[in-house]
């Protein structure tokens, strides 16, 4: 019998934010004043966890003093340089943004920042995923050989970052790899033929609350080991305080009937092979 919170991992989908962000504000009293890297340090020691992928908001607010996407990156490279091989990022986006500019900045994302993936946030973009914009990006991504992580935790099924809309964008782009992030919630039923994998933060803990532990599980295994990737979306999380995601995450997973090779596939070995590419 194995131990979800022994077993090595790598957190796909997590967030900190810059420690100039932290020391400017220093009174925050909502999640992210967990999102500090000396905290999720401890974490990855107690949990195995051997490297984590930092993911930005589409709102560079959130990121950087300078409230823009140069900036976030710049950023996040000093994380990753600081912190020699615990780190991957993914780029962000800002919507104030022309196409053009954006575009210029994710093509400097991988060259001057050594990102790993394009970030797509359509609920905190306010862009519907499916719009020319977020295509234009997608085919600039498909050049430079990035993966895109979409977040989707629709509310409705107009929302802008709705399943249909995210399995559309998907499907119009076999070469690229694609992450649902939070594996569209509760309209997971729209992406399970298209050809992306999906992340299980946010909504784990929310699948066995609404569906039960068996419930859940079939949820996984429809998508199947091959697809689904180990994230917790640390500090954020609807269902849970900070403190208690991991440890809600592993209780649930170690409930969870995957064998060996399927929990290593969805621990580390799906978003390794991403991030090799
Ligand atoms: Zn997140």
């Amino acid at each position: 019998m194995f131990d979800w919170s022994t077993i090595e991992k790598i957190d796909a989908h997590m967030h900190l934010l810059p420690t100039e962000v932290h020391r400017t504000n220093p009174d925050m009293d909502n999640e992210f004043q967990y999102a500090k890297i000396a905290l999720y340090f401890e974490l990855m020691d107690r949990f195995n966890i051997k490297a984590a992928v930092i993911m930005p908001f589409n709102d560079p607010r959130l990121m950087s003093l300078d409230f823009n996407a140069e900036a976030v990156h710049r950023n996040l490279l000093q994380i990753k340089q600081q912190n020699a091989g615990k780190f991957y990022a993914f780029a962000d986006l800002d919507p104030s943004h022309s196409l053009k500019e954006s575009c210029r900045s994710l093509i400097d994302a991988v060259e001057k920042y050594d990102l790993n993936g394009l970030k797509l946030h359509p609920q905190n973009s306010g862009l519907e995923i499916d719009s020319p914009y977020h295509i234009e990006l997608v085919k600039m991504a498909e050049t430079l050989k990035l993966p895109v992580a979409i977040h989707s935790y629709p509310n409705r099924a107009d929302s802008p970052d709705a399943a249909k809309k995210v399995a559309n964008l998907v499907n119009r782009f076999p070469r690229v790899t694609f992450i649902v992030s939070h594996m569209g919630a509760f309209q997971w039923q729209e992406i399970l033929d298209c050809p992306a994998y999906v992340d299980i933060s946010a909504i784990l803990p929310a699948y066995v609350q609404a569906f039960g532990t068996q419930g859940c599980q079939r949820i996984l295994h429809a998508f199947g080991a091959d697809r689904l990737i180990f994230a917790s979306d640390f500090p954020c999380s609807r269902l849970l305080p900070s403190e208690a995601i991991f440890t809600s995450y592993f209780d649930i997973l170690n409930s969870m009937d995957f064998s060996p090779d399927e929990a290593r596939k969805i621990a580390a070995g799906n978003i390794s092979s991403i991030l090799k590419r």
